[in-house]
């Protein structure tokens, strides 16, 4: 990919992309230009922003953050930004700064107030003792998929408020207020989810690849293996067997996948040990219907609990 845009090509299509865009004279929208890597952080700056901004995700929310498709007209999203909001700790280190390079835009380069890094404020699990990124392991320094932990949601949704008053100091008072607002319906929607699932404490759960982490402690899951022998290297034959043996020494019952991942890969896994296979996408848009945070945490927590329920 990264070839591929530094290749010829990329820039003929790069320079096409930047025609008609905005030229001299154009007039300055009202609106505070907000993109974020992936549809959770669009989401989550959405319920931060308000009627304020327009938020454009780049990642769709079917795709794999860790290897997004860089496109031309992501080039011209970046190009357009007054605010960029990414996950940080490498969960885009493979398509991201490229796209970066060539969007030509002061107002989101690294240390402006118009981009947000939300690692930044986060206490990260699995951060290795030795930083090791040669074997291809994607979470080299730490596990970067920390937003299905609600309480993670809340610290970065008031950096997001943070950046956005500084960049927009008239909006600032709504910004807070609609913080305020946020926090208020996590924490009440904390305590229904820890209920939900309450019942199923110490559950043995298998992921396709490290992107429950944060939701297992915060609830109180285990998760005994994944299929993928570290995080961003497909499963070999060898990592399965060891996976069919430790599930059935712990009994675990329910393989959890995202929409890119190998569904027939977890399907033969759980042939061999009579568990389910579950869709529970972490990305709001990956299902009709849900589109803010709350209503894909919501849908989450409710499969998760069905299928422990089913697979008591
Ligand atoms: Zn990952």
């Amino acid at each position: 990919m990264i070839t591929y845009l530094k290749s010829m090509g990329f820039f003929g299509l790069v320079a096409a992309a930047f025609v008609g865009g905005s030229g001299n004279g154009a007039p300055a929208p009202k609106k505070l230009n907000v993109v974020a890597t992936t549809p959770d952080l669009a989401a989550l700056a959405q319920e931060i922003g308000g009627d304020a901004i327009v938020v454009t995700a780049l990642a769709k929310p079917t795709e794999d953050p860790h290897f997004v498709d860089a496109k031309p007209s992501h080039l011209v999203t970046l190009n357009k930004a007054d605010v960029l909001i990414e996950g940080g700790a490498e969960l885009e280190l493979g398509w991201l700064p490229p796209l970066l390079d060539n969007a030509r835009n002061d107002k989101i380069a690294a240390g402006a107030p118009g981009r947000i890094v939300a690692s930044q404020g986060i206490r990260m699990l699995e951060v290795p003792a030795t930083f090791d990124r040669s074997k291809g392991d994607v979470h080299s320094l730490g596990n970067p998929h920390f937003l299905l932990d609600p309480k993670n949601a809340e610290i970065i949704a008031a950096d997001i408020a943070d950046h956005l008053s500084k960049v927009d100091p008239a909006g600032a008072a709504t910004y807070q207020a609609n913080l305020k607002k946020f926090d208020a319906t996590t924490e009440q929607k904390l305590v229904e989810w820890q209920a939900k699932l309450a019942p199923y404490k110490g559950a043995k759960v298998v992921t396709y690849h490290k992107d429950f982490v944060y939701l297992a402690a915060r609830f109180n899951l285990e998760i005994v293996e994944t299929l993928e022998p570290k995080p961003g290297i497909a499963p070999s034959p060898a990592h399965l067997a060891q996976v069919v043996t430790a599930m059935q020494g712990a009994k675990a019952k329910i393989i959890l996948v995202q929409p890119y991942q190998n569904r027939k890969t977890a399907e033969t896994v759980a042939r061999q040990t009579g568990a389910m296979v579950l869709d529970a996408p972490q990305q709001p848009g990956a299902i009709p219907g849900i589109a803010t945070y709350f209503e894909m945490m919501d849908h989450l927590v409710q499969v998760i609990a069905d299928a422990l329920e089913k697979t008591k």
